[in-house]
């Protein structure tokens, strides 16, 4: 993309009604625009973002043998007044009304509408397990929307449901979304740690969210430090292993790790002083086993393979997409803007002509500009009659982890400068190395 041309409205002022970082940087980024309380537009940029996060999700749900479809955003009232959470959810909900009268929600979340799915279609043990997700918009009324994208009212979700005959094989399809929800975040170039959790309105008695440790999130957590010295890594798991899988859940919830609401001074106080933590984490997801609770309900049931009917054991499974957004932002950025992990950033690389309308810089950029497109990178080149200086600050505030300097002295010498967002470390290469490296760097992430 050729920054001439694109759409990237940044601002020059910092937005006063932002009170944290991430959402003060996706505003002047030109990332997102308020449409009003807690509803957002994803502009170009942010929009990239998004659909690289979603694509990990997808990538590691379908690793995990989960299948990928599409439910609706509004939803018919029936379904939640069988469940009976059409009155128990509270304003949380946003209710309407169609012209016929009759009673629509907006989706907080989709139990009800896979339950009924569910029991429509599956009548028999030997179709389980089966486990049906989607990647679609929620709506929450918050009473408090704020800090943009992180507590929004319509907010992009991975919700995932599990099917199973029994409590041994649900547990398993826990532990499955515990080891790909693991894999998915590192992708990111996040740590989130799974913490035992509180149920809430969902229902049951296992559930562990995944907190990424930041000083702005909401919910405050107590741990052991020794939990963030683990990495889940690039090891290879066999997903239908009920062993490896159990494995990864005791290795990465065997030490203390609790939000507020499960926290026991007791039992934290045996850990060593010098491990003991408490900290705030933003919650970006959350696996919970809830048994039959709405198989009950809902009457979901399959025949057991021996004359019996039986009610299914389910599990839902979400993950925050869109908060995500904000989260990675929270946990990787300095005072010049974003610094976006390889694995999420919109552009892979930024080109930065020093000397627009040189003719020895313009055709380096544009012969830079190819190679990195044929390798299936996507450079940003910023091509504006601009000053060195506002080009560097644009590319640091949009967070682009590599750029590759382009100037008249270093043209003379054969070389262009690759430099990393992160370290600010530059190197000298010519340009076919620098394209050759950034090729490199990318490999693991595609
Ligand atoms: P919270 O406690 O933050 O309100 P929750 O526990 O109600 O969230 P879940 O039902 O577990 O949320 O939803 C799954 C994921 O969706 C959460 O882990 C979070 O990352 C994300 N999420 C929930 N509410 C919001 C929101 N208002 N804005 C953005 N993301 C959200
Ligand atoms: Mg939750």
């Amino acid at each position: 993309m050729r920054l001439s041309r694109y759409f990237l409205p940044v601002l020059k002022e910092t937005p006063s009604e932002a009170q944290i970082v991430s959402h003060r940087l996706m505003l002047r980024a030109g990332m997102i625009k308020q449409a009003s309380a807690g509803i957002y537009s994803w502009l170009p940029l942010g929009y990239k973002v998004l659909k690289r996060i979603e694509q990990i999700v997808h990538e590691e749900q379908i690793r995990a043998g989960h299948i990928p479809m599409l439910m609706p955003t509004l939803q018919s009232a029936e379904l939640w007044r069988e469940s009976g959470r059409y009155d128990a959810y509270g304003p949380e909900m946003l209710r309407i009304r169609d012209r016929h009268d009759r009673d629509m929600l907006y989706g907080p979340t989709n139990e009800e509408m896979i339950t009924d799915i569910f029991r429509s279609h599956v009548a028999s043990y030997k179709d389980l397990p089966l486990t049906l997700y989607h990647i679609q918009w929620k709506f929450r009324d918050e009473v408090r929307p704020r800090f943009g994208v992180m507590r929004g009212r319509e907010f992009l979700m991975k919700d995932g449901y599990n099917f199973d005959l029994t409590k041994e094989d649900a547990l398993h399809a826990y532990n499955r979304h515990l080891v790909s929800y693991l894999r998915s975040y590192e992708r990111m170039g996040l740590q989130a740690i799974p913490m035992r959790a509180d149920s809430g309105p969902i229902g049951g008695d296992d559930t562990h969210e995944f907190l990424v440790l930041a000083e702005t999130g909401e919910s405050e957590v107590f741990y052991d430090s020794q939990i963030t010295d683990l990495r889940f890594g690039d090891r290879a798991i066999d997903y239908d292993s009920v062993e490896q899988c159990q494995s990864v859940l005791e290795e990465f919830t065997s030490r203390y790790a609790r939000t507020d609401e499960t926290h026991d001074p007791e039992v934290f106080a045996q850990i060593p002083q010098e491990r003991q933590r408490v900290a705030r984490g933003i919650e970006v997801g959350q696996i919970f086993y809830f048994g039959t609770k709405y198989s009950d309900a809902m009457g979901a049931t399959v025949d057991d393979g021996q004359g019996g009917k039986v009610p299914v054991h389910m599990g839902s499974h979400g993950i925050g997409v869109s908060r995500l957004v904000g989260a990675i932002i929270e946990a990787s950025h300095d005072d010049k803007g974003i610094i976006w992990p390889e694995g999420v950033t919109p552009f892979h690389v930024a080109i930065v002509n020093l000397k627009q309308g040189d003719a020895a810089c313009d055709g380096a950029c544009e012969d830079l500009y190819k190679a990195l497109t044929a390798k299936g990178l996507e450079p940003l080149y910023d091509d504006r009659a601009e000053r060195a200086g506002a080009k560097f600050a644009t590319m640091d505030l949009i967070g682009l982890p590599w750029r590759i300097t382009v100037g008249p002295r270093g043209l003379g010498a054969g070389v262009v400068e690759l430099t990393s967002r992160k370290t600010g470390e530059s190197e000298e290469l010519s340009p076919e190395a620098a394209v050759a490296r950034v090729a490199e760097i990318y490999a693991p992430h595609r």
